[in-house]
C-alpha cells in the first residue's frame, strides 16, 4: 500500500495507540512512527516491541514535525495533551484522538489547536478488554468502523487524508455529528458496560453468600459479562464522567425496560416475554448481517474455553 502520511505522531502508547501503529506498519501508511508515553516503563516497553521507528520522551518531541498526530490517551487527558502539544504543531498538521467520547473531548482539546492545524476527532469502534502496549495487534480495526467527528468546516483534504488513513489500518470510516456520535455509543457500548460493572457487582455480593459458587459454575452469559467488566477502569471511569448525558439518558430508558420485564415474570405473562426476546435476537442476527461478528455458537469458543 502507497504512504499516506509522512510522520506519523502517537501520544499514548495503550492497546489503542499501539494497534494504530502495527496496523500503519502492516500497512506501510507512514514514512516514521514516532510515539510516546506517560511512563518510562510503557516507552520502555513499546521500544522492546517495536511498533513504533522511535520512542521519545515527551508528546511535544512526538508531535514536532508530524503530519498527523493521534492522541490515544483516556478521555479526560485528551486536554492536557492537546495543550502540551500545541506550540509545536507545524502549519498544515492534523490532530486527531480516539476517544470514547467526543462532545467532552472537543471542548478539551479544539481551543488549544492553533489556527494552522486541522483538529478532526475521531473514535474507532474497536477494542478488547485489555490495555497496555502488549495488549496491541494489527488487525484490531479490520472491518471495524471509525467514526470521525469533524468540527466547524475542516478542510476537504484533511479529512479525506485522516480517512485513507484509517482505510488503510482495516477500518471502514464515517463521519457523524458529535453529540449524536454519544447517543449511539451510549446505547452500543457505554451502557453495557454500565450493566455488565452491575451484574459483576450483584455476583460479587451474592458470591459472599454463596461462597464461590458463581465463579465456579459460571455459565456463558455471565462470563461474558465479566469480559466486558474486565475493562481499564481509568478509562471506563472517564467515559462516564465524560458521556454523562447520554449514559444517563438511555440507562434511564434500560430501567424502564427491565421494570416492564420484571412485571412480565411476575405476571407470568409468557406472551410478552416470548415477544419481547423474538425482537431482540433480530439485532443480534442483523450484526451478524452487517459482518460485526460471528453466528459460530459463544463466539467462536470452544466449549470448554472461557
Ligand atoms: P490503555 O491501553 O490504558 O493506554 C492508555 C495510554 O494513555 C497509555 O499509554 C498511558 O500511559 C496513557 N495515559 C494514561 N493516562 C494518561 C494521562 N493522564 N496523561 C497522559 N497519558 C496518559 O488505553 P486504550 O484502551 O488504548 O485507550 C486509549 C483511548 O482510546 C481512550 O481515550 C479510550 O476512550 C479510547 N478507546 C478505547 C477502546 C478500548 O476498547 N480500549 C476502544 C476505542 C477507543 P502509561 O502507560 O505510561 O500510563
Amino acid at each position: 500500500m502507497t504512504q499516506i502520511v509522512g510522520k506519523l505522531a502517537l501520544v499514548g502508547l495503550g492497546l489503542i495507540g499501539s494497534s494504530i501503529a502495527w496496523a500503519a506498519k502492516r500497512a506501510n501508511s507512514a514514512g516514521e512512527i514516532v510515539g510516546t508515553a506517560r511512563s518510562p516503563e510503557t516507552r520502555a516497553r513499546a521500544s522492546e516491541l517495536g511498533f513504533c521507528d522511535r520512542i521519545v520522551e515527551t508528546a511535544a518531541e512526538a508531535a514536532e514535525d508530524a503530519d498527523l498526530v493521534i492522541v490515544c490517551v483516556p478521555v479526560g487527558a485528551c486536554g492536557a495533551v492537546t495543550a502540551e502539544i500545541a506550540p509545536v504543531l507545524k502549519p498544515g498538521a492534523i490532530v486527531s484522538d480516539v476517544g470514547s467520547t467526543k462532545r467532552s473531548v472537543i471542548d478539551a482539546m479544539a481551543s488549544h489547536v492553533p489556527e494552522h492545524a486541522h483538529f478532526i476527532p475521531g473514535h474507532p469502534l474497536a477494542g478488547t478488554e485489555h490495555s497496555g502496549p502488549d495488549a496491541g495487534f494489527a488487525e484490531l480495526y479490520d472491518n471495524r468502523w471509525c467514526l470521525l467527528t469533524p468540527v466547524g468546516t475542516p478542510q476537504a483534504e484533511a479529512l479525506d487524508l485522516l480517512t485513507r488513513f484509517w482505510e488503510s489500518l482495516g477500518a471502514n470510516v464515517e463521519s457523524m455529528d458529535p453529540d449524536h456520535h454519544d447517543l449511539v455509543v451510549a446505547v452500543t457500548s457505554h451502557v453495557p458496560h454500565a450493566i455488565a460493572y452491575t451484574m459483576c457487582g450483584v455476583a460479587d455480593d451474592l458470591r459472599r453468600v454463596t461462597d464461590r459458587e458463581v465463579v465456579q459454575f459460571s455459565a456463558a452469559g455471565f462470563r461474558d459479562f465479566t469480559r466486558i467488566a474486565a475493562s481499564d477502569p481509568t478509562m471506563w471511569r472517564d467515559v462516564f464522567l465524560n458521556n454523562k448525558d447520554a449514559t444517563i439518558e438511555i440507562l434511564g430508558r434500560f430501567v424502564e425496560e427491565l421494570m416492564s420485564l420484571q412485571r412480565a415474570i411476575r405476571l407470568g405473562d409468557g406472551d410478552h416475554l416470548h415477544e419481547y426476546f423474538t425482537r431482540t435476537r433480530a439485532i443480534r442476527r442483523s450484526i451478524i448481517e452487517a459482518g460485526q461478528d460471528t453466528s459460530a455458537p459463544n463466539f467462536g469458543r470452544s466449549a470448554g474455553e472461557s
